[in-house]
């Protein structure tokens, strides 16, 4: 990212006006082509650093300046102009439970001042990620809606919106003769991601026939401010969209309500789509416990969220509280760490997996994103470096979610340099140099070279892993040595490590020596089902392996079985037989098991279990904590009795259990696809008689 500019300290004057510039060029990208080159939080940052400098140097703050003039960017011409007859006002802003604090206490003082804290609540409210919207009742029928534009002057959307089913055309009740209902436009999750496949799949078919592919959408935020502010509205109606109101606007014909919790739930009590999260609270601290649940929280939710807003809820005491000329005094929005940043692209590498598989990886700009600093992330295949087009020297967008793993989404292709070339996948494997192999019709380039450095070192990685032999104290670095210096060529040398030649090494003390000595030892205690999977037999994962140990009594029997044999064991189909049958066949790895074998590892399947299979065959998804169960056994239960429990709801599920503080996301799903669902404290009897509670 061009993130130079003139040295603050030198030259301030100089840093506002290409600060304000940047600016600028970000309002109208966001704002009117709904196209952000750079991430909120990085723009975010620009904005806080012009306010920290105009607040040192007030000489320096002038009317245009971005953080005096109101909010939104200039209304496009695309659409007719609407005046607000009351503006739509922004929200400041708290980057961080310290901010939020600080404008708790402030307000309590400013309450205080106008004798009102005694009374007053707080209502909380997500702050959904999408584009605010004024939807004009008239004697409850829909007549108009506008964006917020300016503040004071707005876009007529009105055709848009009317395509939109979770916008009522008609109220239900008495309705007031004018009803404005503010709110957000978003677009689900659900509707993004099917945006979002079908746009790569319209690219193949482009790039396919040599045309230039469209841009696929980077977040269901500015998807969906781009599906609304559409010329053709017909697209508009396509694109999945929903609503949320949180705010009432202009009203006439009716008394007006005394608070803002009071006046969303008469909206709602019309057929407004008010959202259900909303909580009021009597104190602060409640508020703060509310605000922070919602940065784990937001994963469970079908939409995004970039905050919560917290309002004061008696409109009066709104009114003497009044506004800045941005934004009220009465409320706030609690940002959530970002989810996405912008940063540079220094370098696209591949590495070498334990199957041989060549992997791209963006070497990035290190950024904080999704609560944790990301320097590197995977690009999966050659295809996706292609289809999105990175390059090293690009700015791109960088996402990552929870626990997510880091993506790369896209490039910001406006800010890249000139000339910039396309990456090119290698010819040749970067550990070994031999020739890297992609097959016919298959995704993924291969490095078949056996004794290739990085493979042998990923494989031996992937065997001390948790969940093979679960080696603590070997990891990738200490294998890496022991490997440049001839301690370990394959699996079985980790057994027969010598004490006296680790203590030799520099940095490896005593103490340390003989914790990974007895790690080493009581891994030969693992499960025959990790000793399998920790083998790197291609195509067999964990489930696999799970199979196989109990349906076959023991590691040599599982050797000396035929494909047939193996291919009948339930989940294991003729590929995966045909791989481990010739794994135990080949005398390179064959004589590795048998020393292993020798070196006293676990080679027995685990006793049958006696339990009645109650389960046998069915699926069934655990959500939140169960009574007496923690998430592993409760897994195991169901395992004990012919059952499966996957992480996630699909078609074939038999059962949801639902625990304390469950996913939303699962509950959505079982009830979208009809699964049905139970209370945690009916496990028990779902256990015992494997059937569904009357
Ligand atoms: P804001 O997004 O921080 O907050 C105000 C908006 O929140 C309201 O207008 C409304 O649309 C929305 N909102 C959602 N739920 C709400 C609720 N329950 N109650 C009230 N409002 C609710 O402020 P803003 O002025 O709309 O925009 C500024 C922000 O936009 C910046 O902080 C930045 O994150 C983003 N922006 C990004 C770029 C970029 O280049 N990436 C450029 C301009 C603005």
């Amino acid at each position: 990212m061009n993130r130079r500019g003139p040295d603050p300290d030198l030259d301030p004057a100089g840093r506002v006006d290409w600060l304000r510039e940047q600016i600028i060029t970000h309002n109208r990208a966001y704002y009117e082509a709904d196209a952000p080159l750079i991430s909120d939080a990085d723009y975010d940052a620009l904005m806080r650093e012009l306010r920290a400098i105009e607040s040192d140097h007030p000489d320096l703050i002038s009317a245009d300046s971005p953080t005096q003039v109101g909010v939104g960017g200039a209304p496009s011409t695309q659409f007719a102009p609407v005046e607000h007859s009351i503006p739509m006002m922004s929200l400041d802003n708290a980057m961080d439970m310290g901010e939020l604090r600080a404008w708790g206490e402030r307000t309590h003082r400013r309450l205080a001042d106008i004798g009102s804290h005694a009374k007053v609540r707080y209502v909380c409210e997500l702050k959904i990620d999408g584009l605010a919207i004024s939807i004009r009742y008239e004697n409850g029928r829909f007549v108009r809606a506008a964006t917020r534009g300016n503040g004071r002057i707005g876009e007529d959307v009105t055709a848009n919106v009317a395509g939109i089913a979770a916008v009522p055309k008609k109220l239900s009740g008495s309705a007031p003769s004018v009803l404005e209902a503010r709110g957000e436009i978003y677009m689900p999750k659900e509707s993004f991601e099917s945006l979002r496949l079908a746009t790569i799949t319209e690219n193949e078919q482009l790039v396919a026939t040599g045309k230039k592919p469209k841009a696929v959408p980077v977040n269901p935020r500015n998807a969906g401010a781009g599906s609304l502010r559409q010329k053709d509205a017909s697209i508009t109606a396509g694109r999945g969209l929903a609503w949320w109101c949180y705010q009432l606007g202009e009203l006439q014909g009716s008394d007006t309500p005394a608070s803002h919790s009071e006046s969303l739930a008469w909206m709602a009590s019309m057929g407004i789509p008010t959202n259900p999260m909303t909580t009021i609270f009597d104190d602060l601290n409640s508020v703060y416990e509310f605000c922070s649940s919602w940065i784990t929280r937001r994963h469970d939710l079908p939409y995004e969220i970039d905050g919560v807003v917290v309002k004061v809820d008696d409109l009066e005491v709104q009114a003497a509280m009044g506004s800045t000329a941005k934004a009220p005094r009465w409320a706030i929005a609690f940002k959530l760490p970002p989810e996405e940043r912008t940063t540079l692209l220094r370098d696209i590498q591949v590495s070498i997996g334990r199957t041989g598989k060549a992997t791209p990886f963006a070497v990035l700009e290190p950024v904080f994103v999704g609560g944790s600093t990301v320097g590197l992330a995977t690009l999966h295949n050659q295809d996706q470096v292609k289809a999105k087009d990175v390059r090293p020297g690009d700015t791109v967008t960088v996402r990552k979610a929870g626990d997510v793993i880091p993506e790369v989404v896209g490039p910001v292709l406006e800010m890249r340099p000139d000339n910039l070339p396309e990456w090119q996948f290698p010819n040749t494997c970067p550990s070994c140099g031999e020739p890297l192999i992609r097959r016919e019709g298959e995704a993924q380039t291969l490095c078949l070279n056996l004794a290739c450095p990085q493979k042998r070192l990923a494989e031996l990685d992937h065997f001390v892993s948790r969940g093979a032999m679960d080696i603590d104290g070997l990891g990738e670095q200490q294998l890496a040595l022991f490997m440049e210096l001839g301690f370990i060529r394959d699996f079985a040398d980790i057994y027969s490590l010598d004490r006296n030649r680790l203590l030799e090494l520099r940095g490896f003390k005593e103490q340390s020596v003989d914790n990974l000595l007895a790690a080493i030892e009581s891994s030969k205690k693992r499960p025959l089902a990790n000793l399998l999977f920790g083998l790197n037999i291609v195509h067999l994962g964990s489930a696999g392996a799970e199979y196989l140990v109990t349906e076959f009594d023991g590691l040599e029997a599982i050797a000396s079985a035929s494909i047939d044999e193996l291919a009948r064991t339930d989940g294991v189909g003729s590929v995966i037989a045909t791989s481990v049958h010739d794994y135990f066949r080949d005398p390179r790895t064959s004589a590795v098991v048998d020393r292993l074998v020798a070196a006293g590892v676990n080679t027995a399947s685990p006793a049958r279990s006696t339990l009645e299979r109650t389960l046998e065959g069915k699926a069934i998804v655990v959500t939140g904590t169960l009574e007496g169960y923690s998430r592993d056994q409760a897994a195991e239960a169901i395992k004990a009795r012919g059952g499966k429990s996957p992480g996630s709801v699909s078609a074939k599920t038999f059962v949801v259990v639902v625990g304390e503080s469950p996913g939303a996301s699962k509950l959505a799903k079982a009830e979208e696809l009809g699964i049905p669902v139970v209370t945690g404290d009916q496990f028990e009897s779902l256990l015992e008689t494997g059937a569904l509670p009357s």
